[in-house]
């Protein structure tokens, strides 16, 4: 393919999980990709460098919270896709951090439509929608007319993001879609997420760097898919004839209880559950010692108990499916914590 023909892609939150996955996705298709970067951050590229690709990325500053960036950015390039990952993206910073998480995680998205809108209606637009907007079910799955019942402020703020793609897309005929991705990990999740905190501690106390741990509720559930197959689907969906919402799911749930059990054994603990509630806590059996304990302060203000996506629009139409199992992700992300442990 010529350099003319090339396709220009925006990735919003470049250098978060997914954005790095999805830049190394896309420049393996030949995509021009540019990245944004905040002014007001530390440069924060070990994930790009990680994939190997921090220099084959042309990164610009945007911050979602000024629109002049945004249309400074939008102005220079003539994108073909804009993938809006950027967020505050953490469930338990929200609590803390409610104001911020909205006028990022909300008004964000609708700066950047508005920018669509106004230089090139025909950009085709990914939302990073997310499972949280759904709240607790109660044992009933979720796909993509279940009602949408958020439980935290980011889920508040990714419902108002979501309804505004749609309302752009039917308002303004603009290709638009909203992906609705459950929890998905992989080496190079943020350690404030719970399935590299439990990692990462293990990690350290394997190696004499860390006595224990402390976590908040470990009987709520989550449906956690590997997160280098879940930014195919982001792609696939603007591929589409059809601007569509999908969800994208394994369709499988585990505890957190259950993630740090498949961790333990990985690693070659040896280890028992002893106590109820606010005292349960895990045991090495080689030493006794006690490796992971609940802190009720840890406990979200109000939390999502059951999570479990039904995938299979996206099975049928984008013809995506995910390929690795709990068991074998736990693996994926052991080995690179140990591998990178001393960097
Ligand atoms: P992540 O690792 O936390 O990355 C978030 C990115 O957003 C970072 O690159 C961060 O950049 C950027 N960012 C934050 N505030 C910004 C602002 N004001 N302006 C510009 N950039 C800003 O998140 P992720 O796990 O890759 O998730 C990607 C997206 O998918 C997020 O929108 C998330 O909410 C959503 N999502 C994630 C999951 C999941 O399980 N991972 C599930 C559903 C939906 P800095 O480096 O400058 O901080």
């Amino acid at each position: 393919m010529s350099q003319k023909k090339r396709k220009i892609a925006l990735i919003t939150g470049i250098s978060g999980q997914d954005g790095s996955y999805l830049a190394d996705f896309l420049l393996k298709k030949n995509y021009i990709v540019i990245g944004t970067k905040r002014r007001s951050k530390q440069k924060n590229n070990w994930r790009l460098k990680r994939l190997s690709i921090e220099k084959k990325i042309i990164y610009e500053f945007m911050d979602l919270n000024k629109i002049h960036e945004i249309e400074k950015v939008f102005n220079k390039y003539k994108f073909s896709e804009v993938y809006n990952l950027a967020a505050q993206s953490s469930v338990g910073t929200s609590f803390k951090s409610p104001l911020n998480t909205a006028i990022t995680t909300s008004l964000g998205t609708l700066r950047i439509l508005e920018t669509i809108k106004s230089t090139n209606p025909r950009i085709k637009f990914y939302q990073a929608s997310s499972s949280e907007m759904f709240g607790d079910t109660i044992g009933i799955r979720q796909d993509e007319k279940t009602d949408l019942n958020p439980k935290s402020p980011y889920g508040i703020s990714k419902v108002m993001s979501h309804h505004l793609t749609i309302n752009y897309r039917n308002s303004y005929n603009i290709f638009a879609v909203s992906g609705i991705l459950f929890n998905h990990e992989s080496p190079l999740r943020g350690i404030e997420f719970v399935t590299r905190k439990i990692i990462s501690s293990l990690v350290k106390i394997l190696n004499n760097d860390l006595q224990f741990f402390e976590l908040g509720n470990i009987y709520s559930n989550r449906d956690w898919g590997y997160a280098k197959e879940y930014v195919e689907a982001m792609w696939l969906m603007l591929q589409q004839k059809k601007p569509k919402d999908f969800v994208i799911a394994t369709g499988k749930n585990y505890t957190i209880k259950e993630f740090i059990n498949l961790s333990t054994v990985h690693l070659g603990f040896r280890t028992k559950w002893i106590g109820k509630g606010y005292n349960e806590k895990l045991i090495n059996k080689d030493n006794g010692k006690v490796i992971i304990k609940i802190n009720k302060n840890l406990f979200r203000p109000s939390e999502i108990n059951y999570s479990k996506g039904v995938a299979k629009k996206a099975f049928d139409e984008l013809k995506w499916k995910p390929k690795t199992s709990l068991k074998k992700l736990v693996k994926i992300m052991i080995d690179d914590e140990i591998k990178y442990y001393r960097d």
